[in-house]
Protein backbone atom coordinates (compact mmCIF):
# COMPACT_ATOMS: atom_id res chain seq x y z
CA UNK A 1 0.00 0.00 0.00
CA UNK A 2 3.15 2.27 0.40
CA UNK A 3 4.40 1.35 -2.99
CA UNK A 4 0.93 2.02 -4.41
CA UNK A 5 0.96 6.30 -3.21
CA UNK A 6 3.88 6.56 -5.95
CA UNK A 7 2.11 7.59 -9.31
CA UNK A 8 -1.54 6.94 -7.30
CA UNK A 9 -4.34 7.65 -9.57
CA UNK A 10 -7.76 9.75 -8.66
CA UNK A 11 -9.48 6.32 -9.56
CA UNK A 12 -7.71 4.64 -6.67
CA UNK A 13 -4.95 2.90 -8.99
CA UNK A 14 -1.45 3.38 -10.32
CA UNK A 15 0.10 5.05 -13.36
CA UNK A 16 3.41 4.33 -13.22
CA UNK A 17 5.29 3.83 -16.06
CA UNK A 18 9.04 2.58 -17.13
CA UNK A 19 11.75 4.99 -16.33
CA UNK A 20 9.40 8.52 -15.22
CA UNK A 21 10.47 10.15 -12.02
CA UNK A 22 7.28 8.35 -10.07
CA UNK A 23 9.70 4.85 -11.26
CA UNK A 24 13.10 5.89 -9.78
CA UNK A 25 10.76 7.20 -6.50
CA UNK A 26 9.31 3.39 -6.39
CA UNK A 27 12.98 2.11 -7.10
CA UNK A 28 14.17 4.59 -4.49
CA UNK A 29 11.76 3.51 -2.04
CA UNK A 30 12.54 -0.96 -2.80
CA UNK A 31 16.30 0.20 -2.77
CA UNK A 32 15.83 1.51 0.74
CA UNK A 33 13.66 -1.51 2.16
CA UNK A 34 16.21 -3.79 0.54
CA UNK A 35 18.92 -2.06 2.53
CA UNK A 36 17.09 -2.09 5.63
CA UNK A 37 16.48 -5.70 5.50
CA UNK A 38 20.64 -5.61 5.15
CA UNK A 39 20.73 -6.68 1.22
CA UNK A 40 23.29 -5.66 -1.13
CA UNK A 41 22.16 -3.97 -4.20
CA UNK A 42 23.57 -4.36 -8.29
CA UNK A 43 22.16 -2.43 -11.11
CA UNK A 44 23.09 -3.45 -13.99
CA UNK A 45 23.08 -1.91 -17.59
CA UNK A 46 19.17 -2.41 -18.34
CA UNK A 47 18.45 -1.03 -14.78
CA UNK A 48 17.28 -4.02 -13.34
CA UNK A 49 18.12 -4.19 -9.84
CA UNK A 50 18.93 -6.72 -7.92
CA UNK A 51 19.04 -7.59 -3.68
CA UNK A 52 21.08 -10.19 -2.68
CA UNK A 53 20.28 -11.54 0.51
CA UNK A 54 23.64 -13.28 1.09
CA UNK A 55 23.79 -17.43 1.44
CA UNK A 56 26.41 -19.71 3.38
CA UNK A 57 28.26 -20.51 -0.06
CA UNK A 58 28.13 -17.37 -2.34
CA UNK A 59 30.10 -18.71 -4.73
CA UNK A 60 27.00 -20.80 -6.10
CA UNK A 61 24.47 -19.32 -8.47
CA UNK A 62 21.23 -17.88 -6.77
CA UNK A 63 18.06 -18.46 -6.46
CA UNK A 64 16.25 -15.25 -8.01
CA UNK A 65 12.61 -14.09 -7.48
CA UNK A 66 10.82 -11.34 -8.47
CA UNK A 67 8.37 -8.90 -11.30
CA UNK A 68 8.33 -5.53 -12.01
CA UNK A 69 7.84 -2.34 -10.47
CA UNK A 70 6.32 -0.04 -13.15
CA UNK A 71 2.50 -0.16 -13.88
CA UNK A 72 0.26 0.60 -16.84
CA UNK A 73 -1.41 4.50 -17.04
CA UNK A 74 -4.36 3.33 -15.39
CA UNK A 75 -2.78 0.07 -13.67
CA UNK A 76 -3.41 -1.35 -10.36
CA UNK A 77 -1.21 -1.93 -7.30
CA UNK A 78 -0.54 -5.01 -8.09
CA UNK A 79 0.58 -6.18 -11.02
CA UNK A 80 4.24 -6.92 -10.54
CA UNK A 81 4.43 -4.81 -7.59
CA UNK A 82 3.25 -8.16 -6.09
CA UNK A 83 5.63 -10.47 -6.78
CA UNK A 84 8.96 -7.91 -6.26
CA UNK A 85 7.56 -7.12 -2.37
CA UNK A 86 6.61 -10.83 -2.12
CA UNK A 87 10.67 -11.09 -2.58
CA UNK A 88 11.22 -8.49 -0.36
CA UNK A 89 8.77 -10.14 2.90
CA UNK A 90 10.63 -13.85 2.09
CA UNK A 91 14.12 -11.80 2.71
CA UNK A 92 12.65 -10.08 6.02
CA UNK A 93 10.54 -13.35 7.35
CA UNK A 94 13.95 -15.28 6.93
CA UNK A 95 15.81 -12.48 8.61
CA UNK A 96 13.00 -12.55 11.52
CA UNK A 97 13.38 -16.58 11.52
CA UNK A 98 16.93 -16.46 11.14
CA UNK A 99 17.35 -18.60 8.92
CA UNK A 100 20.73 -18.78 6.61
CA UNK A 101 20.34 -20.46 3.33
CA UNK A 102 23.31 -22.48 1.12
CA UNK A 103 23.06 -20.16 -2.01
CA UNK A 104 22.08 -16.54 -2.09
CA UNK A 105 18.75 -14.63 -3.05
CA UNK A 106 18.44 -12.09 -5.39
CA UNK A 107 14.94 -10.50 -5.29
CA UNK A 108 14.93 -8.42 -8.78
CA UNK A 109 13.45 -5.84 -10.26
CA UNK A 110 12.56 -6.09 -13.95
CA UNK A 111 12.42 -3.02 -15.96
CA UNK A 112 9.83 -1.74 -18.18
CA UNK A 113 7.51 -4.78 -17.72
CA UNK A 114 4.28 -3.36 -19.37
CA UNK A 115 6.21 -1.62 -22.37
CA UNK A 116 4.02 1.27 -22.46
CA UNK A 117 6.54 3.84 -23.91
CA UNK A 118 9.11 1.66 -25.65
CA UNK A 119 6.37 -0.62 -27.66
CA UNK A 120 7.70 -4.25 -26.03
CA UNK A 121 7.02 -5.45 -23.09
CA UNK A 122 9.29 -7.15 -20.81
CA UNK A 123 11.90 -5.89 -22.82
CA UNK A 124 14.99 -5.61 -19.82
CA UNK A 125 14.08 -9.70 -18.58
CA UNK A 126 14.63 -10.02 -22.85
CA UNK A 127 17.59 -8.44 -22.62
CA UNK A 128 19.08 -10.57 -19.51
CA UNK A 129 17.58 -13.74 -21.01
CA UNK A 130 19.46 -13.41 -24.13
CA UNK A 131 16.83 -13.04 -26.37
CA UNK A 132 17.28 -9.02 -27.11
CA UNK A 133 20.47 -7.35 -27.94
CA UNK A 134 21.22 -4.81 -25.25
CA UNK A 135 22.47 -1.90 -27.38
CA UNK A 136 19.27 -2.28 -29.44
CA UNK A 137 16.82 -1.97 -26.22
CA UNK A 138 19.10 0.83 -24.91
CA UNK A 139 18.51 2.67 -28.41
CA UNK A 140 14.65 1.85 -28.19
CA UNK A 141 13.02 5.37 -28.11
CA UNK A 142 9.40 6.86 -26.93
CA UNK A 143 6.76 8.73 -28.41
CA UNK A 144 8.55 12.26 -27.84
CA UNK A 145 12.15 10.56 -29.03
CA UNK A 146 14.02 10.17 -25.85
CA UNK A 147 16.10 7.06 -25.81
CA UNK A 148 15.75 4.21 -23.21
CA UNK A 149 19.46 5.33 -22.31
CA UNK A 150 19.07 8.52 -21.62
CA UNK A 151 15.95 7.60 -19.38
CA UNK A 152 17.80 5.54 -17.48
CA UNK A 153 19.94 7.84 -17.20
CA UNK A 154 18.21 10.70 -16.41
CA UNK A 155 16.17 8.42 -13.58
CA UNK A 156 20.15 7.60 -11.99
CA UNK A 157 19.65 3.81 -12.54
CA UNK A 158 21.72 3.37 -15.46
CA UNK A 159 24.06 0.60 -13.82
CA UNK A 160 27.31 -0.93 -14.57
CA UNK A 161 26.50 -4.22 -14.11
CA UNK A 162 26.59 -6.48 -17.13
CA UNK A 163 23.06 -7.96 -18.14
CA UNK A 164 22.88 -11.59 -17.46
CA UNK A 165 25.98 -13.80 -18.71
CA UNK A 166 26.00 -15.39 -15.33
CA UNK A 167 24.12 -18.97 -13.63
CA UNK A 168 21.27 -18.57 -11.90
CA UNK A 169 19.60 -21.65 -10.21
CA UNK A 170 15.95 -21.28 -10.76
CA UNK A 171 13.83 -18.09 -10.56
CA UNK A 172 9.94 -17.50 -9.33
CA UNK A 173 7.65 -15.26 -10.18
CA UNK A 174 4.61 -14.56 -8.09
CA UNK A 175 1.87 -12.57 -9.37
CA UNK A 176 -2.10 -11.73 -10.06
CA UNK A 177 -3.81 -14.51 -11.74
CA UNK A 178 -4.89 -11.24 -13.74
CA UNK A 179 -8.07 -13.50 -14.60
CA UNK A 180 -10.88 -14.94 -12.99
CA UNK A 181 -10.37 -18.78 -12.49
CA UNK A 182 -8.92 -19.39 -9.65
CA UNK A 183 -11.21 -16.95 -7.82
CA UNK A 184 -14.24 -18.80 -9.48
CA UNK A 185 -13.40 -21.94 -8.56
CA UNK A 186 -12.50 -20.94 -5.04
CA UNK A 187 -8.72 -21.75 -5.02
CA UNK A 188 -6.15 -19.91 -3.55
CA UNK A 189 -2.45 -20.95 -5.70
CA UNK A 190 -2.55 -21.04 -9.46
CA UNK A 191 0.18 -23.36 -10.24
CA UNK A 192 1.82 -22.07 -13.24
CA UNK A 193 2.46 -24.56 -16.35
CA UNK A 194 3.26 -22.23 -18.98
CA UNK A 195 2.34 -18.65 -20.74
CA UNK A 196 0.09 -19.67 -23.84
CA UNK A 197 1.52 -18.96 -27.53
CA UNK A 198 0.76 -16.24 -29.31
CA UNK A 199 -0.36 -15.07 -33.30
CA UNK A 200 -0.99 -12.03 -34.36
CA UNK A 201 -2.00 -11.07 -37.82
CA UNK A 202 -2.37 -8.02 -39.88
CA UNK A 203 -5.62 -8.73 -42.25
CA UNK A 204 -6.15 -6.06 -44.81
CA UNK A 205 -9.35 -6.13 -47.21
CA UNK A 206 -9.39 -4.09 -50.28
CA UNK A 207 -12.74 -2.37 -51.73
CA UNK A 208 -13.60 0.30 -53.47
CA UNK A 209 -14.42 3.88 -52.53
CA UNK A 210 -17.50 4.87 -53.89
CA UNK A 211 -20.53 8.10 -53.26
CA UNK A 212 -22.25 7.20 -50.74
CA UNK A 213 -25.96 8.90 -52.16
CA UNK A 214 -25.38 7.57 -55.80
CA UNK A 215 -23.53 3.99 -55.65
CA UNK A 216 -26.65 1.59 -55.59
CA UNK A 217 -26.16 -0.94 -52.92
CA UNK A 218 -25.81 -3.86 -55.38
CA UNK A 219 -22.84 -2.26 -57.18
CA UNK A 220 -20.67 -2.12 -54.23
CA UNK A 221 -17.94 -3.21 -52.94
CA UNK A 222 -17.77 -1.99 -49.22
CA UNK A 223 -15.05 -3.16 -47.62
CA UNK A 224 -15.69 -2.22 -43.83
CA UNK A 225 -19.23 -4.86 -44.19
CA UNK A 226 -16.87 -7.64 -45.39
CA UNK A 227 -14.16 -6.69 -42.53
CA UNK A 228 -17.63 -6.25 -39.80
CA UNK A 229 -18.56 -10.02 -40.99
CA UNK A 230 -14.90 -11.69 -40.62
CA UNK A 231 -14.68 -9.85 -37.29
CA UNK A 232 -18.09 -11.36 -36.70
CA UNK A 233 -17.02 -14.76 -37.92
CA UNK A 234 -13.44 -14.79 -35.97
CA UNK A 235 -15.39 -14.38 -32.66
CA UNK A 236 -17.55 -17.48 -33.98
CA UNK A 237 -14.02 -19.53 -34.47
CA UNK A 238 -13.20 -19.07 -30.90
CA UNK A 239 -16.21 -21.19 -29.63
CA UNK A 240 -15.37 -24.01 -32.16
CA UNK A 241 -12.68 -25.18 -30.34
CA UNK A 242 -12.05 -26.75 -26.96
CA UNK A 243 -10.36 -25.44 -25.13
CA UNK A 244 -11.61 -22.08 -26.00
CA UNK A 245 -8.42 -20.41 -27.39
CA UNK A 246 -8.85 -16.26 -27.20
CA UNK A 247 -8.78 -14.59 -30.46
CA UNK A 248 -9.60 -10.34 -30.56
CA UNK A 249 -9.65 -8.11 -33.17
CA UNK A 250 -8.61 -4.55 -31.68
CA UNK A 251 -7.72 -2.18 -33.74
CA UNK A 252 -8.80 -1.14 -36.97
CA UNK A 253 -8.59 1.26 -39.67
CA UNK A 254 -11.24 2.48 -42.70
CA UNK A 255 -9.87 4.27 -45.78
CA UNK A 256 -10.86 7.48 -46.52
CA UNK A 257 -13.39 6.96 -43.06
CA UNK A 258 -15.52 9.76 -44.33
CA UNK A 259 -19.50 9.66 -43.46
CA UNK A 260 -20.13 10.01 -47.18
CA UNK A 261 -17.79 8.11 -48.91
CA UNK A 262 -18.07 4.07 -49.35
CA UNK A 263 -15.21 2.25 -47.83
CA UNK A 264 -11.94 1.47 -50.76
CA UNK A 265 -9.83 -0.46 -47.52
CA UNK A 266 -10.11 -1.78 -44.01
CA UNK A 267 -7.06 -2.79 -41.96
CA UNK A 268 -7.28 -4.93 -38.93
CA UNK A 269 -5.62 -6.92 -36.41
CA UNK A 270 -5.86 -9.69 -35.18
CA UNK A 271 -4.20 -11.80 -31.85
CA UNK A 272 -5.03 -15.26 -31.34
CA UNK A 273 -3.73 -17.06 -28.11
CA UNK A 274 -4.02 -20.60 -27.17
CA UNK A 275 -2.00 -22.83 -25.18
CA UNK A 276 -1.31 -25.25 -27.68
CA UNK A 277 0.77 -24.44 -30.36
CA UNK A 278 -0.62 -27.20 -33.44
CA UNK A 279 -4.22 -26.22 -32.49
CA UNK A 280 -3.14 -22.23 -32.53
CA UNK A 281 -1.99 -23.37 -36.02
CA UNK A 282 -4.88 -24.58 -36.98
CA UNK A 283 -6.71 -22.01 -35.53
CA UNK A 284 -4.68 -19.56 -37.92
CA UNK A 285 -5.61 -21.57 -40.94
CA UNK A 286 -9.22 -21.62 -39.95
CA UNK A 287 -9.37 -17.78 -39.76
CA UNK A 288 -7.22 -17.10 -42.84
CA UNK A 289 -9.74 -19.78 -45.10
CA UNK A 290 -12.90 -18.02 -43.25
CA UNK A 291 -11.66 -14.77 -44.28
CA UNK A 292 -11.18 -15.45 -47.65
CA UNK A 293 -14.19 -17.09 -48.43
CA UNK A 294 -16.50 -14.23 -47.08
CA UNK A 295 -13.90 -12.23 -49.56
CA UNK A 296 -14.77 -13.80 -52.55
CA UNK A 297 -17.67 -14.11 -52.08
CA UNK A 298 -18.08 -10.37 -51.47
CA UNK A 299 -15.64 -9.72 -54.75
CA UNK A 300 -12.59 -8.35 -52.80
CA UNK A 301 -9.30 -8.56 -52.57
CA UNK A 302 -8.08 -10.21 -49.15
CA UNK A 303 -3.95 -9.68 -47.39
CA UNK A 304 -3.83 -12.02 -44.34
CA UNK A 305 -0.19 -11.54 -42.67
CA UNK A 306 0.90 -13.22 -39.64
CA UNK A 307 3.60 -10.34 -38.29
CA UNK A 308 4.52 -11.84 -35.30
CA UNK A 309 4.03 -15.91 -33.40
CA UNK A 310 5.13 -16.66 -30.15
CA UNK A 311 5.30 -20.38 -28.99
CA UNK A 312 4.09 -21.76 -25.71
CA UNK A 313 6.16 -20.83 -22.88
CA UNK A 314 6.82 -24.20 -20.75
CA UNK A 315 7.96 -23.53 -17.35
CA UNK A 316 10.59 -26.16 -15.15
CA UNK A 317 8.72 -29.15 -14.42
CA UNK A 318 10.75 -29.15 -10.83
CA UNK A 319 9.54 -25.56 -9.95
CA UNK A 320 6.29 -26.60 -11.25
CA UNK A 321 6.55 -29.77 -9.40
CA UNK A 322 7.62 -27.70 -5.74
CA UNK A 323 5.22 -25.16 -6.53
CA UNK A 324 2.49 -28.08 -6.45
CA UNK A 325 3.94 -29.66 -3.30
CA UNK A 326 4.43 -26.67 -1.59
CA UNK A 327 0.82 -25.66 -1.54
CA UNK A 328 0.20 -29.01 -1.00
CA UNK A 329 1.95 -29.37 1.98
CA UNK A 330 1.02 -26.14 3.33
CA UNK A 331 -2.57 -27.13 3.21
CA UNK A 332 -3.55 -24.09 0.79
CA UNK A 333 -5.84 -24.89 -2.20
CA UNK A 334 -4.08 -24.79 -6.02
CA UNK A 335 -4.72 -25.60 -9.45
CA UNK A 336 -2.59 -26.08 -12.66
CA UNK A 337 -3.05 -22.99 -14.68
CA UNK A 338 -1.67 -21.32 -18.05
CA UNK A 339 -1.18 -18.04 -18.08
CA UNK A 340 -3.15 -15.81 -20.87
CA UNK A 341 -0.64 -12.90 -20.47
CA UNK A 342 3.41 -13.16 -21.23
CA UNK A 343 5.68 -12.09 -18.13
CA UNK A 344 8.91 -11.49 -17.09
CA UNK A 345 9.02 -14.89 -16.49
CA UNK A 346 8.40 -16.53 -19.92
CA UNK A 347 11.46 -14.98 -21.34
CA UNK A 348 13.46 -16.54 -18.07
CA UNK A 349 12.34 -19.73 -19.38
CA UNK A 350 15.03 -19.49 -21.82
CA UNK A 351 17.89 -18.91 -19.35
CA UNK A 352 17.06 -21.04 -16.28
CA UNK A 353 14.70 -23.54 -14.67
CA UNK A 354 11.51 -21.03 -14.04
CA UNK A 355 8.10 -21.02 -11.96
CA UNK A 356 5.66 -18.77 -11.55
CA UNK A 357 2.95 -18.54 -8.77
CA UNK A 358 -0.28 -17.04 -9.38
CA UNK A 359 -3.10 -15.97 -6.76
CA UNK A 360 -6.34 -14.82 -7.05
CA UNK A 361 -7.45 -10.89 -7.77
CA UNK A 362 -10.47 -9.61 -7.89
CA UNK A 363 -13.27 -10.51 -11.04
CA UNK A 364 -10.34 -10.82 -12.88
CA UNK A 365 -9.66 -7.86 -13.07
CA UNK A 366 -6.47 -6.40 -14.21
CA UNK A 367 -4.69 -3.41 -16.02
CA UNK A 368 -7.21 -1.08 -14.39
CA UNK A 369 -7.22 1.23 -11.71
CA UNK A 370 -9.87 -1.45 -9.43
CA UNK A 371 -7.25 -4.29 -9.69
CA UNK A 372 -7.93 -5.86 -5.97
CA UNK A 373 -6.23 -8.86 -4.04
CA UNK A 374 -7.49 -9.82 -0.78
CA UNK A 375 -4.17 -9.97 1.97
CA UNK A 376 -4.82 -13.71 2.60
CA UNK A 377 -4.21 -14.65 -0.70
CA UNK A 378 -0.89 -12.64 -1.04
CA UNK A 379 0.12 -13.76 1.99
CA UNK A 380 -0.65 -17.53 0.74
CA UNK A 381 1.53 -17.11 -1.97
CA UNK A 382 4.11 -15.64 -0.29
CA UNK A 383 4.59 -18.61 2.15
CA UNK A 384 4.29 -20.91 -1.55
CA UNK A 385 7.00 -18.45 -2.58
CA UNK A 386 8.91 -18.96 0.95
CA UNK A 387 8.80 -22.56 0.66
CA UNK A 388 9.91 -23.42 -3.26
CA UNK A 389 13.06 -20.64 -2.75
CA UNK A 390 14.05 -22.26 0.57
CA UNK A 391 13.86 -26.21 -1.44
CA UNK A 392 15.78 -24.55 -3.88
CA UNK A 393 18.45 -22.48 -1.67
CA UNK A 394 19.01 -25.04 0.87
CA UNK A 395 18.94 -24.19 4.57
CA UNK A 396 21.99 -24.53 6.17
ZN1 LIG B 1 2.80 -7.98 -14.56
Amino acid sequence: MDMGHIGATAGGGVGRLALTDLDRQARDLFVRWCQEAGCTIRIDRMGNIFARRAGSENDRPPVMTGSHLDTQPLGGKFDGIYGVLAGLEIVRTLNDAAVRTRTPIDVVNWTDEEGVRFGSGTLASAVFSGLCELDDALARTDLDGNTFASELEHIGYAGTEPVGGYPVAAFFEAHIEQGPILEAEGKTIGVVLGAQGQRCFKVTVEGEEGHAGTLPMERRRDALVAAARMIDTLNAIAFRYEPHPVITVGAIKVRPNSRNTIPGQVVFSIDSRHPDNDLLAAIAEDMQQSCGRIAKDMQLALTFEQISERATNIFDDRCIASIRNAAERLGISHRDVYSGAGHDACNLTHYAPTGMIFVPCENGISHNEKENARPEDLAAGCDVLLHVILEHAGVV
